[in-house]
């Protein structure tokens, strides 16, 4: 067993810890703005830190997936809502890249890379988060193209260039059946956008997609026909990992700094840190964001070597937004009223990464796959 990082690991590492150390400043003015300026999206698509797991002809660094998470743990240090473009590059750059026809590849995911466009990620609906395998949102084929019906959620709302969606074409009641992928552009008629008014990842302007008679080219198509849930699903495994990560590295700038404070501010005449009671829920917090890092890694590593892990994906999903969340609110509560006031980033910490303790799934359905995994569909929940 070897921990080491690669000396490319260490090189990305290093490049995504600079740009987190400029985001840091202005993660809570990217709030108020409520946007992440496409200016900083292409620098860091620039920078090679979007997606970069995708192969160099398309775009990316072709790197391994553990690099992706590394760099996606590095940028939630400055600013978690800034890492939504790395994570949501990868899920949806990987999809694109190994479901679309060659020349919608060519066109989008260069793009994604780059940070010229960001590509959303609608799978669930206003009426099924959960539920995803029931999609409301129909495509029917009409001549040579399909022609979409129903609104779709995604991150990036307001932004998103296109989305990937899965729609119902078929009859099949059954969950999960009859299910297509698309990748829709979202300038085409029949296009409107409502955005989500969340507690938090202002900046990401979460929001829906609502789409009437939207009519794509046939070769948007992104996989087999009817075949969307079980095989273009199988992405969302990689970015559970990346979320974990995500949201650990926010955690852990706040215990970080956490540590400061506790070290500087005095009561009762000495420094707060000198309390076993302020000292050992930061040591307890480090301990438990060394053993949800180490899971998520080696996720990423099962997946880079080619082995399975939906049930090691679905623990970090669960648990490390969990542990980050719980952490951050104990850093919070160190800070006393400080940690309550909005001039410190840490009260917008803790509603930003409570935001990913839904976003990608519920803990419950994580557990639900986590069992599923270990019982057989007949036996589990
Ligand atoms: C920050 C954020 C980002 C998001 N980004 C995206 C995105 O990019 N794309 C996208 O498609 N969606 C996105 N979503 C939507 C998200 O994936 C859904 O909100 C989530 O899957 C839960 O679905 P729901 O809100 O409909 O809750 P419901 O499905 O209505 O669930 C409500 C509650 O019931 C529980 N529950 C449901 N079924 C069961 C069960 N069988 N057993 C036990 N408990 C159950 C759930 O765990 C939850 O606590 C995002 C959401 C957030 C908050």
């Amino acid at each position: 067993m070897d921990f080491a990082l690669t000396p490319t690991q260490v090189e990305f590492r290093d490049r995504a810890r600079a740009v987190a150390e400029k985001l840091a400043p202005d993660y809570q003015a990217r709030e108020r703005a409520g946007r992440i300026d496409p200016e900083l999206r292409r620098e860091i698509g620039g920078a090679g830190l979007i997606a970069p797991e995708l192969p160099v002809a398309l775009g990316g660094q072709g790197v391994d997936r553990l690099t992706s998470g590394i760099i996606a743990e590095e940028i939630g240090r400055g600013d978690i809502n800034v890492a939504y473009l790395q994570v949501v590059g990868s899920l949806v750059g990987q999809i694109v890249a190994a479901n679309a026809a060659p020349t919608v590849a060519a066109h989008w995911v260069p793009q994604i890379c780059s940070g010229d466009e960001i590509v959303g990620i609608g799978l669930t609906e206003p009426h099924a988060g959960s539920d995803a395998g029931m999609p409301k949102l129909t495509a029917v084929r009409d001549g040579d193209d399909w022609v979409l019906n129903g609104s779709k959620s995604l991150s990036f709302g307001r932004d998103a260039a296109a989305v990937v969606v899965f729609a119902r074409t078929g009859p099949s009641p059954r969950r999960g059946k009859d299910i297509s992928a698309f990748l829709v552009p979202l300038d085409l008629p029949g296009v409107t956008r409502e955005p989500a008014p969340d507690m938090g990842t202002k900046a990401v302007g979460r929001g829906l997609a609502h789409l009437t008679d939207v009519r794509i080219p046939g070769d948007h198509l992104l996989g087999e026909q009817g075949r969307g849930f079980t095989q273009v699903m199988q992405g969302f495994d990689f970015s559970r990992a990346l979320i974990g990560l995500q949201c650990l590295g926010c955690a852990q700038q706040t215990v970080d700094e956490t540590w400061q404070y506790v070290s500087t501010r005095e009561a009762f005449d000495r420094p707060l840190s000198t309390n076993q009671g302020v000292a050992f829920p930061l040591a307890e917090a480090e301990t438990l964001l060394a053993a949800a890092r180490l899971l998520c890694y080696r996720t990423l590593w099962l997946k880079d070597t080619g082995q399975p892990h939906t049930t090691e994906a679905a623990m970090c999903k669960w648990w490390a937004p969990k542990v980050a969340y719980d952490v951050v609110g104990q850093c919070l509560l160190l800070h006393g009223q400080f940690g309550y006031r909005t001039e410190l980033p840490v009260e917008q910490r803790l509603r930003d990464v409570l935001g990913l303790q839904i976003g990608d799934g519920t803990a419950q359905i994580m557990k639900l796959i986590i069992s599923r995994q270990k019982l057989g569909r007949e036996l589990a929940p």
